[in-house]
């Protein structure tokens, strides 16, 4: 089952409109939210970057924050989903196409749920990067539809036969394509400042909190790829990859280049927020 405009109704009952602007110009924004034991993970920080990023582009959301909850939530119980994600994406409606925001267009909202167990393989394992240039806009922070430098780059990733990208600015490092990074150097937890330049991953907070409660110093002030190739270790952390080590940046080991005594720390206690 899936929710769409106004209501629970099954996939192959939804009729998309071309002129969504979701299609045209990738105007719209969406969330992906996690869900163990069948409750939504860090509901309220996802409900609160949601909030933020429709303020941001100017978007309207169709019900309130409370309201989408609701709908989530349903959702997840209607399709007795245990263990998955939840989707939600909201575009600024359907018109005929043009730039300008149209007079009066409804939002339209879809969410569904997919049943996705843990990758706990990669997170054990840990898995591989290269480096990529960071092409995309200045609102990295906002998290909208226009995911075309992220597909890109995720694409080159497995083209070189790795799992997944580094993104970089002129050497600094940013994020990954749809994680964040943080890198662990004489003890201290670096990850890149929640600005413009990354999304503000609520996994990354989630960690930061861990770090802090474990007295694991935590800066969060940008790295270069440099500093990344000399770092004693490295993870990602996101929604879907929770906290994955990094092993192998551009063929090179990081650390030891098995996952480090520190992640699995932080991974030890990241399961314990919600088991
Ligand atoms: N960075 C990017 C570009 C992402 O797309 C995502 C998640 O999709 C993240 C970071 C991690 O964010 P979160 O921990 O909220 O899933």
């Amino acid at each position: 089952m899936y929710f769409y405009k106004n209501e629970f109704i099954p996939k192959t009952d939804i009729h998309l409109s071309p002129d969504d602007r979701g299609y045209y110009f990738g105007d719209g924004i969406y969330e992906v939210f996690r869900v163990y034991q069948g409750q939504l993970y860090e509901q309220d920080a996802h409900m609160q970057r949601l909030q933020r990023t429709a303020e941001e582009v100017r978007l309207t959301l169709p019900f309130t924050s409370r309201k989408i909850g609701q709908i989530l939530t349903e959702l997840v119980e209607k399709n007795k989903l245990v263990e998955g994600t939840v989707y939600v994406q909201i575009t600024r409606g359907e018109a005929p196409r043009a730039h300008p925001f149209p007079p009066q267009t409804e939002p339209v909202m879809l969410a569904y749920c997919t049943e996705v167990p843990r990758p706990v393989a990669t997170i054990h394992n840990g898995i591989k990067a290269i480096t990529f240039a960071d092409i995309r806009w200045l609102r990295c922070d906002l998290k909208t539809l226009n995911l075309l430098p992220n597909v890109m780059a995720k694409q080159a990733a497995l083209d070189h036969g790795v799992q997944e990208v580094v993104l970089h600015r002129e050497g600094t490092v940013t994020e990954c394509s749809a994680s964040n990074l943080m890198i662990i150097k004489d003890g201290v937890l670096y990850t890149h400042p929640a600005n413009h330049l990354i999304l503000h991953g609520i996994t990354r907070a989630v960690v930061l909190r861990l770090a802090r409660a474990l007295e694991m110093p935590v800066k969060e002030e940008a790295f270069t790829t440099e500093q990344l190739a000399g770092a004693d270790e490295a993870f990602i952390t996101g929604t879907t990859v929770e906290i994955t080590p990094i092993l192998e940046v551009d063929g090179h080991s990081i650390g030891t280049g098995i996952p480090g005594p520190l992640t699995r720390r932080l991974q030890d206690e990241f399961v314990r927020t919600f088991a």
